[in-house]
């Protein structure tokens, strides 16, 4: 081995593992096959740039070549994971992987070896409008959606009636398998999920003919969804289950219902409490009296005090909004209004003379 990796990656000896890791990046971009087809420079240069960071990316490796100036590593056996500077047989052109891949794959990342299933179905998301009214009590509603539903010729196995499910050949059941793809490094092994049964391990003898063996079809249902006494405008329930059907009896997603809650003009909400106004005469605000409030559980009657000020807030305990998903309700707050008279009969002003009079 006479090659400088140093020299290849344009680093000093001295260099970090940040250093080498950013020089690195640059050159493979730089490089990069799919940017320069055809061109046999770069394409050596490039593998030349690969070979070079498999050394001295790799701490064990590293030390290894910066003591012998050579790299023959154990630990990287062929029948394993290919011989190290196998990229004899590599093609450039003909790479179509996601370098992605094989970054993640050397450098850490989580993406080979997942068993990840593919047959679960989308989340389905609705939007419902109630009235102000069905949000204080809460409400059933039915919901009609089109989408993918379980085949009901099959029950969402894939199978023809009689037709049993037989161990998928491809995996052997597992529902993964080990693909081995060939790259700038040597030969990678990667779990993935097998495409024949998705993952399920095992496939119809013979698909159903109404699903061609997906296990589910288009077709339309009908979801209840129970909103609870005390939604809110613009909450989101959710429905576990009720979204789209899974692929070859796969999981179904969830159904997300957004709850759009038209406004009363009596009841301002506020939180779990409402607010509202009373509009009360001078004599009655002088002397106190009793009140209809409407509230949103009905007419409360409540007390006003005498004396009672404009702007002054009066507390209905428990009158406003339910609590969702418990027995408990907000308050309702009613802000008084006093109303100064604008036009009077002759009687009303004089006694309202005789008032100031007395009162002088
Ligand atoms: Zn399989
Ligand atoms: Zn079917």
């Amino acid at each position: 081995m006479t090659k400088d990796f140093y020299a290849i990656l344009g680093v000093q000896k001295s260099a970090s593992e940040a250093e080498i890791k950013q020089a690195y990046r640059k050159l493979s971009r730089e490089l990069h096959p799919d940017k320069h087809k055809g061109d046999k420079e770069k394409e050596a240069k490039f593998k030349e740039v690969n070979e070079a960071y498999e050394v001295l990316s790799d701490a064990k490796k590293k030390e290894a070549y910066d003591r012998f100036g050579s790299a023959d590593f154990s630990g990287f056996r062929p029948g394993q994971g290919g011989g190290f500077g196998g990229f004899s047989g590599f093609d450039p052109s003909s790479f179509d992987g996601d370098f992605g891949d094989i970054f993640d794959a050397f450098f850490g990342g989580t993406r080979s070896g997942g068993k990840r299933s593919d047959t679960r179905g989308r989340t389905l998301e609705v939007e419902i409008t109630i009235p102000f009214s069905e949000a204080v009590r809460g409400v059933e509603r039915e919901i009609s959606l089109k989408t993918e539903i379980l085949c009901a010729s099959c029950g969402g196995t894939g199978s023809a009636e009689g037709s049993k499910l037989v161990t998928c050949v491809e995996c052997g059941g597992t529902g993964a398998v080990t693909r081995t793809s060939r790259s700038l490094f040597g030969m990678i092994r990667q779990s993935v999920i097998c495409e024949t049964c998705r993952g399920a391990g095992k496939v119809p003898e013979k698909p159903c003919n109404t699903c061609k063996g997906e296990g589910r079809t288009t077709g339309s249902k009908t979801v209840k969804v129970r909103i609870p006494a005390g939604i809110d405008d613009g909450q989101t329930l959710r429905v576990t289950g009720e979204g789209e059907a899974g692929k070859h009896g796969g999981t179904s997603g969830d159904l997300l219902v957004r709850i759009n809650v038209e406004s009363d003009k009596r009841f301002e909400r506020e939180g779990d409490d409402i607010r509202s106004t009373v509009s009360l005469r001078v004599v009655d605000a002088v002397l106190g009296t009793k009140v209809d409030i409407e509230t949103v559980h009905g007419t409360s009657t409540i007390d006003i005090p005498a004396g009672t000020q404009p702007g002054q807030v009066l507390r209905l305990k428990g009158k406003g909004m339910p609590i969702v998903n418990s027995s408990r309700m907000g308050d309702h707050f009613v802000t008084v209004d006093i109303v100064i008279p604008v036009k009077l009969s002759r009687e009303e002003k004089r006694l309202f003379e005789e008032l100031r009079q007395q009162l002088s």
